[in-house]
């Protein structure tokens, strides 16, 4: 960083401290040539994602929009509001964290069913509908059926884990 007055590119921080609500660190920097006092402020880079749609036209992330999709899909299920906040909130920090700035709108589509689907199975079939564009009834339906199956899988590791621990206890 410069010196505003002379240019000299050597200073030393007198003073940091958090501002704008914890967003910034403010430093309070003299210069080592002429002394004079500057104050600068250092953010978190946040980098806008831009989302390729399947008509191959770019827009940037749009959050109103996804949480609109998402709360429709929720919509009757008992899924509060908060955790829908929770959950695209979720989604915009994985977006962050990705290397590239731009993913594609399927590609949202599938980030939001992953997070969709631990919390509500019928929210989720309805997500997938729209986003993966179901060509018909048929592929409904075998969703649905890949959803019971997953289901009944579990059920049945959990009463097989059950059965291993009744095992395990010592008989009387
Ligand atoms: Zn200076």
């Amino acid at each position: 960083m410069l010196c505003p007055f002379c240019s000299y590119s050597d200073n030393r921080v007198l003073e940091s401290r958090l501002a704008e609500e914890g967003e910034s660190v403010r430093r309070r920097r003299e210069c080592k040539q002429c002394r004079r006092r500057f104050t600068t402020y250092e953010r978190i880079e946040f980098v806008p994602t831009v989302v390729i749609k399947r008509n191959g036209r770019r827009e940037a992330f749009d959050r109103s929009k996804v949480l609109r999709g998402v709360m429709i899909a929720c919509e009757k299920t008992d899924v509060p509001a908060e955790l829908i906040e929770q959950l695209v909130d979720d989604l915009q920090a994985e977006l962050q964290q990705r290397s590239s700035r731009e993913v594609t709108s399927a590609e949202v589509g599938e980030m939001v069913l992953g997070l969709l689907k631990p919390l509500n199975e019928v929210a989720y079939v309805r997500f997938a509908s729209v986003y993966r564009k179901f060509k018909g009834v048929a592929d409904f339906v075998s969703e649905l059926q890949t959803f019971e199956a997953n289901a009944e899988l579990d059920s049945l590791k959990a009463r097989l884990e059950r059965l291993a621990a009744a095992h395990d206890q010592p008989a009387d």
